[in-house]
């Protein structure tokens, strides 16, 4: 007797889903990026999107107009 689907085939790292042939050893591509991208992470020790640039602390709503023209 052959079973059609391998119980004991390669599983999917991310989800634990029988790997499918196109995108072993993952399930499928989503899972194959989603794990190249923690991978490069860990190795490069990139962080999770976190935007280094643009990062002005501007309080919104508070006009701190401390040059006032004292003209005395
Ligand atoms: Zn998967």
């Amino acid at each position: 007797m052959s079973d059609p689907i391998p119980l004991r085939g390669p599983r999917c790292p991310q989800c634990r889903k029988p790997a499918m042939p196109p995108y072993l050893p993952f399930c499928s591509a989503r899972c194959r990026t989603v794990d190249l991208g923690n991978w490069l992470g860990e190795r490069y020790s990139i962080p999770a999107a976190v935007p280094e640039e643009a990062e002005e602390d501007e309080a919104p709503g508070e006009d701190g107009d401390d040059e006032t023209p004292g003209s005395a």
